[in-house]
């Protein structure tokens, strides 16, 4: 078959992933990417089983475990130390487990994957797409590059320009819009007191919520174990959280009287005044597009569903978008050319459902946490305990949080997703069996 050109805008996770699978498959692939250089900037993220998964499929994930924090499961306690989240991976499928990474540490194993595959690949750092034509035979983009335009043509673009883009076709948008909630974050050398392979949440109502996420080491650093602490807030208060010393004291005030071991340890992390924690800020949005795809142009990652992080997905199901599109590209196959409205239609019934899915949870699950209705935290505090007395709910629980659902009733296998027999394997989705764990 003729050797493909593609574009693919935006090197993040989703973007990275992709140029990974198909270059390796011996397509030829430029990355746009707007920024300088890769920085290194950024929350650690709790990468689920299904996301491990497909690590494995592109052969980093014994890289990224050299590096990033295991995790066995998710805690969210209440003010009275009551758990009202206890989900763990192992209910899910006795070997599944999470990474907590660094944004540095992801990035750092796709790229030194890639490295192997660079006579295929050619990087445009600091090229901004502007815009998309498509065309019978070719795709042009329209760009800028250091304030000069520049144009160029591929056999197809792959959009992976991250929850903000404007490059996505308008007409397959349903929903683009910023959440009244986001968190302020910020990297801190590991809790010595929380146990170490858990994900732990701190819930008082919808209108407290925080998060320490174990996050591994960076590759420049590799003995520093780090973890992740998120304090979530509205967005009209983030600006002063991070720019007002008060606020921060009045935060650990708040953390203080619901759960006084961890407010010490947050209170020695901020009051050592040579390594004081520095504080970003983190805003969600919500994207729901009616298609993924169409022709030469696809939407991966945030650019087709951003969502809230609440179920801890988004860097998933951008790794689980860059498997599908891979697969799909293979099954469609035809005569030495390619069938691209095949490849939709295959790409839509993987990634489709398992979307919807994620995406119908997060927008009811999010407010239970992050909203002021007074309703919101009393409702969740009632029905959550509940669900995890039945070992039907709690086992499907964890299934959801590993990431691997593709509907109510079904799930992804672990296995096939990260199996690689080589260049000639297809998953075919219409004989897919969906086996059940255990
Ligand atoms: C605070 C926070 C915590 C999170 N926690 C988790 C978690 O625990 N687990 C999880 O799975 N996910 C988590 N996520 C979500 C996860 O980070 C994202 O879903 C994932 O990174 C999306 O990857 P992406 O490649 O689609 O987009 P991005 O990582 O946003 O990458 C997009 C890239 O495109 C570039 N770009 C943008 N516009 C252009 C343009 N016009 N031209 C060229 N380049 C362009 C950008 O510079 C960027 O490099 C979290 C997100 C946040 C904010």
């Amino acid at each position: 078959m003729k050797t493909l050109h593609f574009a693919i805008i935006g090197a993040g996770t989703a973007g990275l992933a992709t140029a990974i699978l198909l270059t390796r498959e011996g397509h030829q692939v430029t990355i746009f990417e707007q920024v300088n250089e890769l920085s290194p900037v950024g929350a650690g993220l709790l990468l689920q089983p299904a996301g491990l998964a497909v690590f494995e499929h592109l052969g980093v994930l014994d890289q990224a475990l050299k590096l990033g924090a295991k995790v066995t499961g998710l805690e969210g306690q209440l003010p009275n130390k009551r758990l009202l989240v206890n989900s763990h991976y192992h209910q899910a499928g006795s070997n599944l487990y999470g990474l907590g990474i660094h944004r540095a540490t992801l990035c750092h194993v796709l790229i030194q994957k890639l490295k192997e595959y660079s006579s295929h690949l050619t990087w445009r750092m600091s090229h901004t797409v502007d815009r998309i034509q498509e065309n019978i035979h070719e795709v042009r983009l329209f760009g800028t590059h250091q304030q000069q335009s520049f144009d160029a043509c591929f056999d197809a673009v792959l959009i992976a320009n991250g929850a903000r883009s404007q490059l996505r076709p308008p007409a397959w948008v349903k929903v683009d819009q910023a959440y009244p909630w986001g968190a302020a974050w910020s990297i801190v050398p590991e809790c010595p007191t929380l146990d170490p392979e858990i994900l732990h949440q701190f819930y008082d109502r919808s209108k407290i919520m925080m998060g320490v996420l174990p996050t591994g080491a960076i590759p420049t650093a590799p003995q520093q174990r780090l973890s992740s602490v998120f304090w979530s807030l509205p967005t009209s208060q983030l600006q002063s959280f991070l720019q007002d010393e008060s606020a921060k004291q009045q935060w650990l005030k708040q953390v203080a009287d619901r759960w006084p071991d961890v407010a010490e340890w947050l209170r020695r992390l901020i009051s050592n005044e040579y390594n004081q924690p520095q504080w970003l800020s983190a805003q969600y949005r919500d994207v729901v597009m009616s298609q993924f795809g169409q022709g030469r142009i696809g939407v991966i990652g945030d650019a087709a569903h951003a969502m809230s992080p609440q179920l801890g997905q988004g860097a998933n199901m951008a790794l689980l978008d860059a498997w599908a599109f891979s697969q799909s590209l293979q099954a469609a196959k035809q005569n030495q050319q390619i069938d691209w409205s095949a490849l939709w239609q295959h790409y839509h019934q993987h990634r489709r459902s398992s979307t919807q899915f994620y995406q119908f949870l997060s927008r009811l699950l999010t407010p239970l946490y992050q909203s002021d209705h007074w309703w919101a935290g009393g409702l969740r505090d009632l029905t959550f305990p509940w669900m995890y007395q039945i070992p039907y709910f709690r086992k499907e629980m964890a299934i959801t949080i590993s990431g691997l659902k593709t509907g109510l009733f079904q799930q992804l296998d672990y296995q096939q997703v990260a199996q690689y027999a080589g260049k000639d394997h297809v998953f075919n989705a219409k004989t897919e069996s969906l086996p059940e764990y255990e």
